[in-house]
């Protein structure tokens, strides 16, 4: 994908008018962290990447410790608020299984 959006000279796929194209639909699918890929992309329309980049900062930022924590977060490894930030929360059934279906294999 990164060889295509410089090919096509776009800095995300929601710009481009092949979007969205199968290898960004495949490329979704395959994991929780990216539940959220078409609503970063219309929001990276509406605002620009500086500012959708600050948005996430704070959306992946604990609520109780202001930690900076990942997708797969559930409880901040900081402080143990739960979620560990606003994805986790949001995105905890998806993530919960996934985990859970890795532990299996
Ligand atoms: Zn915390």
């Amino acid at each position: 994908m990164i060889k295509c959006s410089r090919e096509k000279n776009l800095n995300f796929c929601g710009g481009c008018n092949e979007y969205p194209c199968e290898e960004l639909k495949n490329f979704q699918r395959q994991m929780p962290h990216r539940a959220e890929l078409w609503k970063a992309q219309s929001r990276i329309a509406e605002i620009g990447a500086a500012q959708w980049t600050d948005e996430m900062k704070a959306y992946f930022s604990c609520p109780e410790c202001n930690a900076s924590n990942t997708s797969y977060d559930l409880k901040c490894p900081k402080c143990g608020h739960i979620p560990g930030n606003g994805f986790a929360g949001n995105n905890r059934e998806a993530i919960m299984a996934y985990l859970e279906e890795k532990m299996k294999s």
